[in-house]
């Protein structure tokens, strides 16, 4: 996420670009195997990252790339397909400043035991105005995407006994040409108002976003758009689960993200976000490694992406039991 653009390649990065995406190119993506694992795994996730960057590296809305990435993302939950619990939310954004865009949302559902849903959400795609450099987004976007899908493998061995879990690959969530209000976060946007119609929204008990929290040098940010209990039930979960010292050292009075289209027609939201990564620049005060061709898989950790998932458990455990 963010609203800053990033342009910098030095020609030592641009050297080593060149050999990473001539190596990524150079290996043919595996088929995905539906996985299954009995406790989640941060090194899982990492794997799983790497694995998306190679099919993936990048992801921009109406690029082949794009196409991949769904393909990634649909060839991890064949089980819950065959159920009938992946859905594709496909619509149309219209009056972009590139037009008119198709765009595609994944929810795959693991149903619960009772009423009441809780949404775990993630964007899959690259940012758009960065198509033109080597931008792959492993922390912004594929990271979370992995983590998102190794929770799947996880709820596959152990099925929601409470609320249902639903996972969201949400699209669009990029600005296409400058952040703003309507110039961001499509994908969300469309299923709030969507799920607002249909009923869906009244059953989501809680939705908890996940956005470059994959960087080595993880602490979640305090985020005044998130809802308070939640927030404090993140307090609790980092604490139940000894990760106290990877959240709230810094406090932003209202990040922008996918949360907020939920937020806005009353959903409790919580947005598990950590927007400093890399030491600050001029062009980029909140961290040199966003929205930048830095933001690769060395900036990623199995050990961030393990507090992640563990505090994302601990949090449904926790909603459940309110
Ligand atoms: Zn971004």
């Amino acid at each position: 996420m963010t609203k800053n653009l990033g342009r910098t390649i030095t020609p030592r990065t641009a050297l080593l670009l060149l050999l990473l995406t001539a190596t990524t190119f150079a290996q043919k993506p595996r088929p995905q195997k539906p996985a299954a694992t009995a406790h989640f795994s941060g090194q899982n996730a990492y794997t799983i990252t790497q694995q998306y960057l190679t099919a993936a590296p990048k992801r921009f809305v109406g690029s082949p790339g794009h196409t991949a990435a769904e393909n990634f993302i649909k060839s991890h939950f064949a089980p819950e397909a065959a159920k009938g619990d992946v859905i594709t939310d496909s619509f149309t954004a219209t009056n972009t400043p590139i037009g008119s865009v198709p765009m595609r949302n994944y929810i795959v559902r693991f149903p619960g035991k009772k009423d009441g849903i809780i949404v775990l959400a993630t964007h899959y795609e690259t940012n758009y105005p960065l198509k033109d450099i080597a931008f792959v987004g492993a922390n912004d976007g594929a990271a979370t995407t992995a983590l998102l899908i190794e929770i799947g493998n996880y709820l596959r061995v152990h099925p929601p006994q409470g609320y249902s879990v639903w996972l969201l690959f949400d699209d669009g969530e990029e600005a296409l040409k400058d952040w703003s209000n309507t110039d961001s976060l499509y994908g969300t946007r469309h299923l709030a108002a969507k799920w607002s119609q249909d009923g869906t929204l009244t059953k989501i008990k809680a939705f908890l976003l996940a956005d470059m929290i994959g960087d080595k040098d993880l602490n979640i940010d305090h985020d005044d758009n998130s809802t308070p209990w939640l927030r404090d039930l993140l307090v609790t979960a980092a604490k139940n689960t000894g990760h106290s010292a990877n959240i709230y050292k810094n406090s932003y009075p209202g990040l922008q993200d996918d949360h907020l289209p939920f937020a806005q027609r009353g959903v409790p939201v919580l947005d598990l976000i950590d927007i400093d990564y890399g030491p600050p620049t001029a062009e980029h005060p909140e961290g040199g490694f966003h929205h930048t061709v830095l933001d690769t898989i060395d900036k990623v950790s199995p050990k961030s992406l393990q507090i992640a998932g563990d505090l994302f458990l601990e949090l449904i455990r926790l909603i459940n039991a309110r």
